[in-house]
């Protein structure tokens, strides 16, 4: 049995997508990549790159802001060229940052569905009506298509009763003020990956370091999320391009006290104009401060390595030991330097790695005396989403 599964990831400044080639069906199909392809730059510099499944160019295009203001204008640019170019169809998935309490998994989306999936906005403002645009395109355009919806949070409903909570009154958590952890397709993928690669230290205790322009840490106990460094929103944790991470609470009411700020500009401050960016004053993009020789650019660079090892610190406490650190995304597959960083500040876990392996981008970067294992695998939530479309449609 063949399918053509489009599996798209729309975050708040790009759309992201991918085509499969599906041979069989269940966990045993094959998933032969046909398309990948990104608009990014979305209302500052608009590009649409698609490339083949060989990595040969097919687009590369820039457009004016204005012609892509939104990712709905976005959505629509995508789905045209699909069009366009016959590109076959045979189901779409999704990526939906915010499940709620209530979906441990990915689901076939329908009408009501929908409606829970909308009804979730309050708890990401920000991020899930740009998810849903694609859906409403989507089932627009072609009614006749399965569509599935895989959650950034549902990896980490295994999460135990104390990793699930915050210190506030009970009321709050039953309405769902919960820590819910964000970046689950990327954590669910490097779990499967570590258990075909590395399966010993699969079932053992290992922190995922998911390091791009959103950064956070799981630890996996057996395959398994317990614990992880996003919560309630992907504001929380370690430091990220433009989040500042953890923050004490009465830092928010100070800006609001102190500053006038109301949620909106809050809402503005927090997502977009701390972390990296605001510490250095330069750039969010972690190539531009490592070749910078500003005294804010070290700071700010200094500083996402030190929140990043106090955190390994904790969720190592959680796991009772660490087996392994996995690196993974943007920064965690490219950034040898900051790796090695991490590591040195955690070499009381036993940590420690060969700077020729680390380099040369080796699956297993670790020294030999090393006594637990560092390794980089790159992270793929497209092909994790098209995992979760043939798990749910079945043959
Ligand atoms: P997103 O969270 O948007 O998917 P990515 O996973 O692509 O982001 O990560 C983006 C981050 O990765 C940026 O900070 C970028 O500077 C960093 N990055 C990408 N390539 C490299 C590289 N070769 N060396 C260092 N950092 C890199």
């Amino acid at each position: 049995m063949q399918r053509h599964l489009l599996a798209i990831n729309a975050g708040s400044s790009s759309i992201k997508f991918q085509l499969f080639r599906a041979d069989g069906s269940g966990p045993d199909a094959r998933l032969e990549r046909r398309l990948v392809g990104q608009l990014d730059g979305i209302g500052s510099h608009p590009r649409l790159v698609i490339r083949d499944g060989a990595a040969a160019m097919l687009v590369d295009r820039g457009f004016a802001t204005g012609e892509v203001a939104s990712v709905e204008a976005a959505q629509e640019i995508v789905a045209d060229w699909l069009s366009a170019s016959a590109t076959p169809l045979d189901a779409i998935g999704h990526r939906v940052v915010h499940g709620g309490a209530d979906f441990t998994g990915p689901v076939p989306i329908d009408t009501a569905i929908l409606a829970r999936i909308a009804a979730l906005t309050p708890l990401a403002p920000l991020h899930q009506p740009k998810n849903l645009a694609p859906i409403h395109s989507w089932v627009r355009r072609r009614p006749d298509l399965p569509q599935v919806a895989s959650f950034d949070t549902a990896f980490h409903r295994s999460h135990g009763a104390l990793a699930d909570r915050f210190a506030i009154p009970e009321a709050l958590y039953a309405e769902g003020v919960r820590r819910y952890g964000f970046h689950g397709l990327s954590y669910e993928f490097i779990a499967g990956r570590l258990r075909e690669a590395a399966p010993s230290l699969a079932s053992g205790r290992v922190i995922v370091a998911h390091l791009g322009n959103g950064c956070s840490l799981c630890a996996l106990k057996d395959g398994r999320s317990i614990d992880s460094s996003m919560s309630f929103t992907a504001l929380d944790g370690v430091a990220m391009g433009t989040r500042p991470g953890s923050l004490d609470p009465g830092v928010v009411l100070y800006l609001m006290r102190e500053k006038g700020m109301d949620a909106a500009r809050l809402e503005r401050f927090l997502y977009h104009e701390c972390g990296l960016k605001g510490m250095s004053g330069i750039s969010n993009d972690l190539r531009v401060l490592e070749k910078s020789d500003d005294p804010q650019a070290r700071l700010a660079l200094d500083f996402f390595v030190h929140r990043i090892g106090k955190e390994l610190g904790a969720l190592t406490a959680v796991l009772g030991g660490l087996d392994a650190l996995v690196f993974t995304a943007g920064i965690g597959e490219n950034a040898a330097d900051i790796r090695a960083r991490i590591v040195a500040m955690s070499a009381w876990a036993g940590l420690a790695i060969d700077p020729a392996k680390n380099a040369a981008r080796r699956m297993d970067i670790s020294a030999p005396e090393a006594k637990a294992r560092t390794l980089v695998l790159p992270t793929d939530e497209e092909r994790m989403i098209a995992r979760h479309m043939l798990a749910v449609l079945g043959g």
